[in-house]
């Protein structure tokens, strides 16, 4: 069985805990490899060894740092087939959809080349007599990031990208079910040319978490991962004095109004619901359509479309539509969401509850739910499922379907489809969600743009990635500056006199 290491200080290193976590290989439903559980002196360790590279790495000039993720991109290009492998063998979504998250945080190292430009302060020429005024954003220090295992590539690059081009050093906690292409990631980023210790991947689970938490040299925390957790993070990381953003789960509605074009949001909806087996927090879980007329249509088209899906393992390439879930545990978990809605009185339009494939029977497949006539009482609609379930809430006006979307307490993404404009403008405007699509089902803000979640699904003042990334990882610093006035004059030539 692979032992799994930390990466510390530029070299893979074992675990000396004595505690391990199984990673598995989700369609086979083999333990393939142990990933190591820090200790919190493992977890000092680093943070020590962060602390003495990290003032160089800051006084090196942003420019060269820049070319550290130049470089690093094409590293990432160079490599996308293995880690998009790595990346299937212990998460199980397909290899495009895999090669798809490496890329997504590929644009974000791209975006980060422009650091010398995103970093330049502010001046202000004579603000008062002979008084000039500037400021600057300095890096942080040591900063760290606590990622989930539904993107193991996108999230880690979404944090570590901008906080080492500011100048920071960045201690890396990885899901501990799916750690290898965190791993390759830290090995990349040095074959890149980044200095030892600046980038460092501890793997583990609260313990170390909570190592970081506690640590006072550590001076910020991202996290992303379940709400429990994130608020966890938040209070317990603010109160230790740290800046702090946390992104949390979701429950994204899609509201189809009657003028939408039909064909296009079922296959949004099929892509959007049941794409990466329903793990991902933009994920489509909740169609509310309006008017029964419009629900029967769209659950017409629906049904076929779901019921033709194909799962498998992603070593069947591009021939399979999703994997498994992550964990016999977090199947368990949709089975069950999957009985409380029938139970609770959801009509089950297309059942998975069945579904096995041949040679793979010990592996976590899902297979893909339709739910009809949902109501917002039920444990499938208030709930996260995080996997191929989609439920349908009928709504009879526009009014009531926007105020479920609002009423739920997540808030990360919604989307409408309409041909009308001042529908979709009326709902942009209105919707207390951070990203809304307009018949876009995710719409997941590129690099240049900031990514976050309102009410439940995020904690913390500013967005990951775009220009927020480059303002959570500095500090700012206003310099007023005042010289005493000097001799302008030139040299003097003639004998001096008194007037
Ligand atoms: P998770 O909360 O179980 O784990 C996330 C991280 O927290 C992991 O690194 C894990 O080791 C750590 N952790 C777990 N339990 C902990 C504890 N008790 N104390 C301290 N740390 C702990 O989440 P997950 O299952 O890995 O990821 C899925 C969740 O992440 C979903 O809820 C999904 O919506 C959310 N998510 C949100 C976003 C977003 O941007 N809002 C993006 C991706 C995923």
């Amino acid at each position: 069985m692979q032992e799994l290491t930390h990466y510390i200080n530029g070299e893979h290193v074992k675990g000396t805990s004595g505690r391990f976590a199984d990673v598995y290989n989700p369609a086979t439903g083999e333990v393939q490899a142990k990933c190591p559980l820090a200790s919190t002196a493992e977890m000092e360790q680093a943070v020590e060894i962060a602390a003495a590279a990290q003032p160089a790495w800051a006084a090196t000039n942003p420019q060269r740092r820049a070319r550290v993720m130049m470089k690093f991109v094409a590293l990432l290009n160079r490599d996308m087939d293995k880690l998009a492998e790595a990346l299937s063998r212990e998460h199980g979504k397909t290899l495009p959809d895999a090669a798809g998250d490496v890329q997504r945080g590929l644009e974000v190292v791209e975006y980060c080349i422009g650091a010398p430009q995103m970093l330049k302060g502010e001046f202000t020429d004579s603000a008062g007599p002979g008084i000039d005024m500037y400021s600057m954003r300095q890096a942080l220090g040591v900063t760290a990031g606590i990622t989930p295992f539904n993107f193991p590539a996108m999230i880690p690059m979404w944090m570590f990208a901008p906080a080492i081009a500011c100048g920071n050093a960045f201690i890396l906690k990885p899901s501990e079910r799916d750690p290898s292409v965190p791993l390759m990631l830290a090995e990349l980023m040095e074959e890149a040319g980044l200095p030892k210790g600046i980038l460092q991947v501890v793997n583990g689970d609260k313990e170390a978490v909570d190592a970081i938490l506690y640590n006072d040299t550590i001076q910020s925390v991202g996290f992303v991962g379940s709400t429990p957790i994130a608020e966890y993070i938040y209070g317990t990381g603010c109160a230790q004095g740290k800046r702090v953003q946390c992104f949390g789960g979701a429950k994204n509605h899609m509201i189809i109004m009657p003028d939408a074009d039909m064909d296009q949001a079922a296959d949004a909806l099929v892509g959007a619901g049941y794409g990466a087996a329903g793990e991902r927090c933009m994920a489509i879980s909740v169609a509310v359509p309006v008017g029964d007329e419009t629900a029967d249509r769209l659950i017409e088209k629906l049904v076929p479309r779901v019921e033709a899906l194909k799962v498998g393992p992603y070593t069947a390439g591009n021939d399979v539509d999703y994997g498994p879930v992550v964990t016999g545990a977090a199947k368990q978990n949709i089975l069950n969401l999957v009985q409380s809605g029938i139970d609770q009185g959801a009509k089950l339009v297309v059942d998975g509850r069945d579904f096995s494939l041949q040679g793979y029977e010990d592996g976590f497949f899902v297979g893909a739910h339709l739910f009809d006539n949902v109501t917002p009482d039920m444990d499938i609609y208030k709930k996260e499922i995080f996997g191929p379930v989609l439920s349908t809430v009928r709504a009879q006006t526009y009014e009531e379907a926007i105020g479920l979307a609002m009423d739920h307490e997540y808030g990360n993404g919604t989307a409408i489809y309409t041909r009308d404009g001042d529908t979709a403008r009326d709902f942009a405007n209105r919707i207390n969600i951070g990203m809304v699509g307009v018949n876009v089902p995710i719409p997941v803000p590129l690099a240049y743009h900031t990514f976050g979640g309102w009410k439940k699904s995020a904690f913390g003042d500013l967005n990951q990635h775009g220009p927020d990334a480059f303002k959570f990882y500095t500090r700012t610093k206003t310099i007023t500056a005042r010289w005493p006035s000097g001799i302008k004059e030139g040299g003097e030539f003639s004998i001096p006199v008194m007037e």
